[in-house]
């Protein structure tokens, strides 16, 4: 598949991202995404939430990349790389969460980065997690969450969305339906 990149999801990384964005609840959740990077594949092997004691909105105060010292010692510790960074989306009032990117998120991103947003609101009914639109998306409890994935690149910072993989949450290989 070549010039297109997929961003692969390990189980443990979706469990921290789906699970953070859940406690925080309505409030976002932050955190940094760590792996490594093959031939059109982004492999996210484990996401750091942020720990934060004042839990405030991205949108408002998008400083807190710069917060998480452990990243910068994490990486060479378990010989992973610094992917990017992952925020939630929660649902304000009746104002519903959406899995895009806003336009602080798109100036805050790094070039040669990804970012993962997840969408997060009160879910009407249960549903399976499945794949659609390069967006994964399903219920937990009472909460229906979206996950997307987008890469800033280094040539022109342009932004491209990627389609994100993971057999933990859909329950089967995509390189066995192809
Ligand atoms: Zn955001």
């Amino acid at each position: 598949m070549f010039g297109t990149t997929e961003i692969f999801l390990s189980d443990k990384a979706f469990m921290s991202i789906i699970l953070s964005s859940v406690e925080v609840y309505k409030n976002e959740c932050h955190g940094a995404l760590l792996g490594f990077q093959t031939q059109g594949r982004i492999i996210v092997e484990y996401a750091i939430p942020f720990q934060s004691a004042k839990r405030k909105f991205a949108e408002v105060t998008p400083n807190w990349r710069r917060e998480l010292k452990v990243i910068e010692v994490l990486p060479k510790l378990i010989h992973l790389q610094k992917l990017g960074y992952f925020h939630s989306h929660p649902q304000f009032g009746e104002k519903r969460g959406f899995a895009q990117l806003s336009e602080t998120d798109k100036k805050y991103m790094q070039e040669g980065e990804i970012e993962m947003i997840v969408a997060i609101n009160d879910a009407k009914k249960t549903a399976p997690w499945t794949e659609t639109k390069n967006k994964l998306s399903g219920t937990l409890g009472k909460y229906h969450l979206t996950v997307a994935g987008f890469y800033k690149k280094k040539k022109d910072s342009k932004i491209t969305q990627y389609r994100i993989l993971c057999p933990y949450a859909t329950g089967f290989d995509y390189a066995f339906e192809q």
